[in-house]
């Protein structure tokens, strides 16, 4: 048995269903399947009876299944099984989702472990989605000592399709091979030494059949240390690498800066001139620009992008006479990008600078030739054609621009907006679009922690624009419960009379999704624009839009939109994205407790593109009153940085969704709750980049870099 042995080779029994499972999980080899880390570990603090359960409790109960029974009767298509666990305090209601399978496990009589958030339901709680694992009986004596470590166990994600009890028989039978002796340490001896971690021997062992509490808690700060540590020796190369390449000198003159500065149809605020200055003094050097440009939604990176546009396409290729540099700017969405356009329009409509636009619904040149004034639908073929040769210097696009047949002439910088949106692979295949590596400047709203900042964007430069242009005023953001909802929408139809338009954002297109946890009652695009026209505001005009319309309809309510046609956009978070209609002043957020701070954040700036006073109302349901804390905090947190720090500390990091957002496991994120940890792992990542990039030295770091790297590009 080696580390790269297939399971189907090691374990070659293996039942279809669960080698699809462990397809769908990802798990191909052995490595896999010991990295395949419990995402938590139950210990008996969270152990409770039914007696005392609360709605938001993180929990593990032992119960006997006393009725279990599968239905497709709330919403046809799909099957629910419902039961009702008993131990010897009482009953407690579990509900599964779409696992029809679930009553065959778990016949009436069956004794098992259940570990689930306890979520409600009308006011009543119940364990939604619980993971289980059988046991014998339901044992006594639970609720003993702290020194009673016995029921101190790895909880891996039942749900899957992958049981507990195989994957412990399978840690089991790879750490009797003796294995665990002839696998080499990726983390260099010192660094283990400097910061009392465990070797990864020892590190496996604890974390899959840890004998005590704090074996756990090591072995899982030590794979934390390990994830993070490989992400930035990964930035670090990366960011070597970048800084020993040429790239395309712009250097522009005081005057000339102050001339592009000038152009603008407001006076920018200080920190975009200080932005402006910084990155112009980035492309003007003889090395690739890495940076990332954070500000808040409205604080006008759009003014900032534009002027380094201006500064790079006014600029002659390899000090030639003629031609002129070339720049993509890339968003994630079909509006956005069209906004994009529009917006550079505006910027550049008196230089005589052709701008393109490149999605996948079609493609736009500005100017016309036949009216100088507007742009034209182009066929793809004409466009690629001018972007080809130069003629188009600058084009804007949404991931389309990435795609094989873009070739530019002279592309001399990439810039991304809302780059969150998109994977880091997306935006290393957007700077290899030509033979010298182009400046990249990123941009984003999304405010996070500074530790993961400091993790996922190690090899970029941080500007902040930490400024709102000046006379907007602050959002006023108030949370709404069910007793105040109609008082609110009095309240609101005062500032429709006054002829402002607002937003519904839902959660949900459709009916309810009842895969998730507190579906139940979450509100749907479509039921609430509905509910709102009969029952709330029948005197106004209420249309929908969602991430299922078809580009060119979404393009006609949102143009509507702008033109007032509509006065109450109802839609799920696809406005989220940079949208800019300045005289929607209000946004209602429903069903706001499943969202996180960041994003709400984000919505809620949707409102704040005027000088008129912007209002945010944050309809919760939830009785839940860590919920309610966590939605106070929109109240009181100064800008979106802060923010995204409490938001870090309030929720679980797991909840953080790290893994679908930043490619950060569950356990990594644990290390980004912890300044310390991030910043050791950081400096040693630097010290030995530094001292050795092709890390000669280093040849077990520089295999298993190898393999991370694969599963970035
Ligand atoms: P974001 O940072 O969210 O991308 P935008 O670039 O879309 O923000 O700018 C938001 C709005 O603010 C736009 O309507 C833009 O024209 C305006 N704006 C940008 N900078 C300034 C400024 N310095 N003074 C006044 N308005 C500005
Ligand atoms: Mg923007």
């Amino acid at each position: 048995m080696q580390l790269n042995s297939k399971i189907e080779e090691i374990f070659p029994r293996l039942a279809d269903s669960r080698k699809k499972a462990l397809k769908k999980i990802g798990l191909k080899t052995i490595e896999d399947l010991l990295y395949y880390f419990p995402p938590r570990h139950g210990d008996t603090d969270e152990t409770k009876n039914t007696k005392d359960l609360k709605i938001g409790d993180k929990i593990i109960i032992y119960a006997k299944v006393k009725k279990i029974k599968a239905s497709k009767a709330y919403y046809k298509k799909i099957t629910m099984t419902e039961a009702v666990l008993e131990d010897s305090e009482g009953t407690i209601p579990a509900v599964w989702f779409r696992q029809p399978y679930i009553s065959k496990m778990l016949p009436e009589g069956t004794f098992a472990k259940f570990s689930g958030t306890i979520s409600d339901r009308k006011g009543k709680p119940y364990l939604a989605n619980p993971a289980y694992e059988i046991t014998e009986s339901i044992p006594t004596g639970i609720f003993k000592e702290e020194s009673d470590n016995h029921f101190f166990s790895p909880i891996y994600p039942e749900s899957r399709g992958v049981s507990s009890q195989w994957i412990h028989h399978s840690i089991k039978k790879i750490f009797n091979s003796g294995l665990l002796d002839e696998i080499a340490d990726p983390i260099p001896q010192e660094i283990l030494k400097k910061y009392n971690l465990p070797s990864l021997k020892t590190a496996l062992i604890w974390i899959h059949t840890p004998q005590k509490k704090s074996d756990a808690v090591s072995a899982r700060k030590r794979f934390a240390f390990e994830e993070i540590f490989f992400i930035q020796l990964s930035r670090q190369s990366q960011k070597k690498k970048f800084q020993q390449q040429p790239s395309f000198k712009i250097k522009k003159t005081k005057e000339e800066i102050k001339k592009i500065l000038d152009s603008f149809p407001f006076k920018l605020t200080k920190a975009q001139e200080k932005s402006i200055e910084q990155i112009l003094k980035d492309i003007g050097g003889n090395h690739p620009m890495s940076r990332l440009l954070e500000g808040d939604v409205g604080s006008g990176k759009t003014a900032v992008a534009a002027a380094v546009s201006n500064a790079v396409v006014t600029t002659r290729p390899n000090e030639q006479s003629f031609g002129n540099l070339q720049i993509a700017y890339m968003s994630p969405t079909e509006v956005l990008s069209k906004q994009l356009f529009e917006s550079f329009i505006q910027y550049f409509s008196e230089k005589n600078i052709s701008i393109g636009l490149i999605t996948s619904s079609g493609c736009r040149k500005f100017p016309s030739k036949t009216n100088p004034n507007n742009w034209t639908g182009i066929s793809r073929p004409q466009l690629l054609k001018w972007v080809a040769n130069g003629e188009i210097p600058i084009l804007i696009g949404t991931h389309s621009l990435i795609q094989k047949g873009v070739v530019f002439k002279d592309l001399a910088c990439v810039i991304i907006d809302e780059q969150h949106k998109f994977g880091t692979n997306q935006r290393m295949k957007i700077t290899k679009k030509s033979e010298v590596i182009p400046h990249l400047l990123s941009m984003t709203a999304t405010p996070i922690p500074r530790t993961l900042a400091l993790t996922i964007y190690g090899d970029l430069d941080l500007t902040l624009l930490d400024q709102m242009p000046t006379g907007r005023k602050s959002v006023i953001t108030e949370i709404v419960t069910p007793a105040k909802r109609e008082k609110t929408y009095e309240t609101i139809r005062e500032e429709l009379k006054e002829g402002r338009q607002m937003y519904v954002i839902c959660p949900r297109i459709e009916e309810p999704d009842p895969e998730k946890a507190q579906a139940l009652r979450v509100k749907s695009v479509r039921a609430e624009a509905q509910r709102l026209k009969e029952e709330v505001f029948p005197e106004y005009e209420i249309d929908i839009l969602h991430s299922k319309m078809t580009p060119a309809d979404k393009e006609a309510t949102m143009s509507q939109f702008e033109n007032k046609e509509i006065d109450i956009l109802v839609a799920t978070s696809v406005v989220e994205v940079g949208v800019n209609v300045p005289n929607a002043t209000i946004i209602i957020i429903e069903g706001a407790e499943r969202f996180g701070l960041a994003q709400l954040h984000q919505l809620r700036g949707r409102v704040i593109r005027s000088n008129h006073q912007a209002f945010c109302y944050v309809f919760s349901d939830t009785k839940a009153e860590q919920t309610l804390d966590r939605l106070k905090a929109l109240q009181s947190a100064k800008n979106g940085f802060e923010l995204a720090e409490k938001d870090l500390l309030l929720r679980g990091s797991g909840e953080l969704s790290g893994k679908k957002q930043w490619g950060i496991s569950d356990i990594g994120m644990e290390a980004i709750k912890n300044i310390k940890m991030v910043e050791a792992a950081r400096t040693e990542a630097q010290e030995i980049i530094k001292e050795d990039a092709n890390l000669k030295n280093y040849p077990v770091v520089k295999e298993k870099l190898k393999k991370i790297e694969v599963h970035f590009e």
